[in-house]
């Protein structure tokens, strides 16, 4: 089979060893006889497969014990709701940092329950940088503080924890979790979709502080109440077991890639070969304040736009493929997550070389 580098936003790239490992246990999962999708959630092997899963993902972020972490379905797009939901607790204030379409899209769902201060916002520019923190205006009586650790459309993501003393923080993690170490003590609550560096879309990952919880909107609907989640093991309602399996397997691997430590380095040389070919080009060029440009997804345009579509044309037909850009922006986007290999990146710049030879 052809080689194909998948740059795709999301879902996106697996490990191959991950894939390879699925396949050969899809029909009959470590001598059960069943595949993983005809077990029982509740039977001995899949608990199993969730509690190692869970396991392993406390080793890679060095999760404390007072943290619960749950599988849940409806997406990171469900926490924009859950969020307010769960944390304002008799408070109706909620701060939100402001940097591109995800972060609108939680203070679009967050303004139904509460009243959302915008913290910082970087629209003036585009929303091709991150206000400096200590401009912030915090409104510190607010419940918590949420921010977008990587935008995903906009390429954008912050390099570090933003240092606010007394205020809870919260953050979407979809599109940069386990790229890089974290201190999960810094946080109330964090959340990602899987679809990025965690396995397949349809399981998402909460990870909050247990002296948090209980305190979700009375009426709301039992899925969207967090401590009913924990309680129940994340299996309140039957979960998506074949996704948690394979999302177990993705942590298994990056456990034996040496971590997030080791992925991060390999994440960080991936970024700057990249970045650094398309500073050196005058055919190319990426729009985000180099300090916050994006490990993970690296938006870049042409000089010349008439030539978009002959260069995801042929950069297909090279199998380096779903590199064209999101709708509202256009150009393209190279997603580089953790399991794109560092060869999938020398490719594209390889690939990108010669189609600046070509057309430039
Ligand atoms: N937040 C970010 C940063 C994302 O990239 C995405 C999906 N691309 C979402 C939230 C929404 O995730 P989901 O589709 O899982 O609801």
């Amino acid at each position: 089979m052809k080689q194909i580098y998948n740059f795709s936003a999301g879902p996106s790239v697996l490990p191959k060893p991950v894939l390879l490992k699925a396949k050969e246990e899809l029909l009959d999962w470590h001598g059960s006889g069943v595949s993983v999708m005809e077990m029982s959630h509740r039977g001995k092997e899949f608990v199993s497969i969730a509690e190692k899963a869970e396991r392993d993902l406390r080793r890679l972020l060095s999760i404390p014990s007072n943290y619960r972490v749950i599988f849940l379905q409806g997406g990171a797009t469900s926490q924009f709701a859950m969020v307010p939901m769960n944390l304002l607790r008799g408070n109706a204030k909620a701060n939100y940092v402001h940097t591109g379409a995800w972060s609108e899209k939680a203070i679009n769902e967050a303004e139904k329950y509460c009243q959302v201060n915008i913290a910082a916002t970087s629209a003036a520019d585009g929303f091709k940088s991150i206000p400096d923190v200590n401009a912030w205006k915090v409104d510190y009586e607010a419940a918590y503080l949420h921010y977008t650790s990587n935008e995903t459309i906009g390429g954008v993501e912050f390099g570090a924890i933003p240092e606010i003393d007394e205020m809870l923080l919260v953050s979407d993690m979809s599109s940069n979790i386990l790229s890089r170490p974290l201190d999960v003590t810094q946080f109330g609550l964090i959340y990602a979709g899987a679809q990025k560096n965690m396995g397949p879309a349809g399981i998402t990952l909460v990870i909050v502080r247990e002296d948090l919880l209980g305190h979700c909107l009375p009426a709301a609907p039992s899925m969207y109440d967090l401590a009913a989640h924990v309680e129940s093991h994340s299996m309140l309602n039957t979960p998506p077991t074949f996704n948690w399996y394979l999302v177990g397997l993705v942590l298994e691997w990056l456990l034996e890639c040496g971590g997030v430590e080791a992925i991060a380095a390999s994440n960080q040389r991936k970024a700057n070969k990249l970045y650094g070919y398309i500073d050196e080009s005058d055919f190319y060029s990426n729009p985000v304040e180099p300090l916050v440009r994006s490990r993970m997804n690296v938006p870049f345009l042409l000089a010349d736009q008439s030539l978009e579509s002959k260069f995801l044309k042929e950069s297909a037909a090279e199998g380096l493929i779903a590199l064209k850009g999101h709708r509202s922006v256009g150009g393209m986007r190279a997603s580089i997550y953790n399991a794109m290999p560092e060869s999938g990146v020398d490719a594209l710049i390889s690939f990108m070389i010669g189609f600046e030879q070509r057309y430039g």
